[in-house]
């Protein structure tokens, strides 16, 4: 069996959600789809969160009537308008609608919100169910809120998950087809949470490593993992092939198309994941596996709002234990840091999360002076710049970039990447910058 994701285009009309229809029709026997919201859809939901956050009920409202009239075109579309046919998707769509309009009675509270950014998944994939029986496809639901668990961190809690799953698939022998929502799932007190925005990847991550898939799809509008990010970049190309930890490092510094940690229970498990085009989906796209590298350099990403955070001491010299005092204020923080610099008297970090700094710089000023600066990008180059004596790989990155002041510079721990740290304002002209020297393009 075969995990198939697809992400918010690729379910994002009723067109769309038939196509995605024709594409799993011939997945293998006992595959599971895994379904986003529809595009938008979770956008407009924190957008109605945020309003009601705000105590703005009319805007509320105004955003809830807007999606139910985007949401009745597209039921009117798939199943007619006569509303006293295809009863079950129509009632999930009204049901998830009559949620939000419930909130607008009162304040809304975290636990709120959450239930309120659940109701996409659960939208798209009643939808689809019916989309799928009603071509005869024996089709069965195995809802995410009812196996899909993370731990009072925040991790996905795999055993409870695995055992749950199981006896839902066990449930429906008859089935020739599992569909399920991304992105939801309870947390360990058995409230509705989430695995964070872009989190269908990583649903249909640790789906595929517990039930064991022999590939992991996941299915958006792109031909695969680009050299590049083209969201800012002109010409960029497919990568055909990547190592999971090539993968691993591009998702982690901002290759959109993967949700930072859902290479991690593939990798584990060894599953092959393929990035798909829905809209093209005869291309190749990118496999990534446990494949050994070809020697070239894949990929860059860029990873936004990064704040560098930098403690000088002279108590560092010649003396043990700086830095692990340092970390520990991190790690008592619960916030986790991206790339680092040190020297003799100074250590530098860069974290993306900075909604304890205040409180980390406090503890930090116990050691040193401490310095923040805010608005600051992480490119990375990834894959293979391994530390042989001939290569000159590195310095030819080092000359691409001569034009733009780079803050701080991470290699060697990896021979599979390089971060470099650059000011918000210079990031557009370093990824081009790169792109022209490594690729020729741009
Ligand atoms: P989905 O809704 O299917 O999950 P996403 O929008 O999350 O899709 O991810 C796909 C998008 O990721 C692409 O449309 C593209 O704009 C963006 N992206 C950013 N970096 C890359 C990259 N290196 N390769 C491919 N796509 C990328
Ligand atoms: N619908 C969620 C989001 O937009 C999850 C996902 O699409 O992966 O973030
Ligand atoms: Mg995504």
């Amino acid at each position: 069996m075969k995990v198939l994701k697809f992400g918010g285009t690729s379910v994002g009309s009723a067109a769309r959600i038939e196509h995605v229809a024709d594409l799993v029709a011939h997945a293998p026997a006992g595959s599971i789809v895994v379904l986003s919201a529809m595009s938008g859809t979770t956008n407009t939901l924190v957008e109605i969160a945020e309003y009601l956050y705000k105590g703005n009920i009319p805007g509320a409202q105004e955003t809830i009537n807007a999606l139910t009239e985007r949401y009745d075109a597209v039921l009117t579309e798939l199943f007619g308008a006569d509303v006293n046919t295809h009863p079950e998707p129509r009632a999930a769509v009204a049901r998830s609608l009559a949620l939000l309009r419930s909130y607008c009675r009162g304040a809304l509270t975290v636990q709120g919100e959450k239930e309120i950014l659940a109701q996409g998944e659960l939208m798209s994939t009643a939808i689809m169910l019916e989309v799928l029986r009603r071509r005869g496809i024996a089709a069965a639901m195995l809802p995410a809120l009812d196996y899909m668990r993370i731990t009072a961190d925040g991790e996905p809690d795999m055993e409870s998950t695995a055992t749950a799953l199981r006896r839902l698939i066990e449930l429906e022998p008859q089935a020739q087809l599992f569909l399920t929502q991304g992105y939801i799932c309870r947390n360990h007190a058995g409230a509705i949470d989430n695995l964070r925005r872009g989190g269908s990847d990583y649903s249909a991550s640790i789906i595929g490593a517990l039930a064991d898939a022999e590939e992991i799809q996941i299915w958006t509008d792109i031909d695969g993992m680009h050299n590049n990010d083209p969201r800012y970049v002109e010409g960029t190309r497919p990568v055909r092939m990547l190592h999971f930890e090539e993968a691993a490092e591009l998702a982690y510094f901002g290759a959109k198309i993967l949700h930072p940690a859902c290479v991690l229970p593939a990798k584990l498990h060894n599953i092959p994941v393929r990035l798909l085009n829905t809209l093209e989906p005869q291309a190749p796209g990118t496999l990534i596996c446990n494949c050994p590298s070809d020697g070239t350099v894949k990929a860059i990403a860029a990873k936004d709002g990064i704040t560098l955070v930098n403690i000088k001491s002279g108590r560092m010299l010649l003396a043990y234990g700086f830095l692990h005092k340092v970390f520990e204020t991190f790690e008592n923080h619960r916030t986790s840091i991206d790339i680092m610099a040190t020297s003799e008297v100074a250590v530098s970090v860069t974290i993306d999360d900075d909604s304890r700094l205040a409180a980390i710089v406090d503890d930090l000023m116990e050691f040193g002076t401490v310095s923040v600066d805010r608005n600051k990008v992480i490119v990375c180059i990834v894959g293979d710049l391994s530390h042989s004596d001939d290569d000159s790989r590195l310095g030819g990155i080092m000359r691409a970039l001569a034009d733009i002041p780079v803050r701080m510079i991470s290699y060697g721990a990896s021979e599979r990447s390089v971060a470099i740290l650059v000011d918000a304002d210079d990031k557009l002209r370093t990824l081009k910058a790169l792109s022209a020297h490594l690729f020729n393009e741009a």
